[in-house]
């Protein structure tokens, strides 16, 4: 049986969100970035979105594999946690302890802690208690302890001032690329049923649209074409005032 704990590489940057395309189109940008940069960024995936009312939990899968292309990542998984009931268990957080032990991330991307859907802050809680949980020698004896060291939390679904916004202007139509990917989401072809008609769908354009202007606002906020934003619980340090980036006046 796959273990979900094989073949883990260790990484420098990781992104833990509750739903597939959730990092495309809230901090993909900057992940594209860092691997730009040299750094080797992975995304785990909690849920496979199955309460999802277009596509399947395996289409899905294999829609955020295509996206992770474009992202330029060197690792993505699934746990195929249930979907719209993420639960705060122990289990939970000793199998993304395990993870997150093996992986050995410096820096991890949460969704922000409050939001209108449940499953984002609730991933938010069981990723940040598992970040503690890795880091405690005992947990298990024969994987070493590893503590990240740097936790940001991706602030663009919730309605708040970030503490810091990343440039992601030249990484703009990659992260578009990759939200694309999700055909069976965004995709043209993909029509409403009786239920749920596609009027209550935006269309392909209508979110390249969206995720622009998006992307316009945060960039404004310091003087790029785009941004992401994101927020941290902890005081922000800057070595040289002088040089400060991003105009006040
Ligand atoms: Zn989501």
């Amino acid at each position: 049986m796959h273990d979900v704990f094989d073949d883990l590489p260790t990484l420098d940057l990781l992104a833990i969100a509750a739903h597939p395309d959730d990092v495309e189109q809230t901090c993909g940008g900057t992940i594209i970035r860092m691997a730009e940069t040299g750094y080797r960024c992975g995304v785990l995936d909690l849920t496979a979105g199955d309460m999802g009312t277009r596509g399947t939990p395996a289409l899905r899968i294999e829609e955020s594999q295509a996206a992770a292309q474009h992202l330029l990542l060197a690792w993505r998984r699934n746990l195929r946690w249930p979907d719209a009931r993420l639960e705060n268990t122990i289990s939970a957080r000793m199998t993304l302890a395990g993870v997150i032990r093996r992986l050995r991330p410096r820096t991890v991307i949460l969704p922000y802690w409050t939001g209108r859907h449940p499953d984002h802050y609730r991933a938010a809680e069981i990723a940040y208690e598992s970040c503690f949980l890795a880091g405690l020698a005992r947990l298990e004896e024969e994987v070493p302890p590893h503590r990240p060291f740097k936790i940001i939390y991706s602030s663009v679904y919730a309605n708040v001032t970030p503490t810091f916004v990343v440039d992601i202007s030249r990484q703009f139509e990659r992260r578009m690329a990759a939200l694309l990917s999700y055909e069976s989401q965004y995709g043209n072809g993909a029509t409403g049923s009786d239920l749920f008609p596609s009027h209550l769908f935006p269309s392909h354009q209508e979110i390249v649209e969206r995720l622009a202007a998006v992307a316009r606002f945060y960039g404004n906020l310091i003087g790029v074409k785009y941004g992401e934003p994101f927020a941290v619980k902890e005081s922000i340090e800057i070595q040289d005032i002088v040089n400060m980036p991003v105009r006040s006046i």
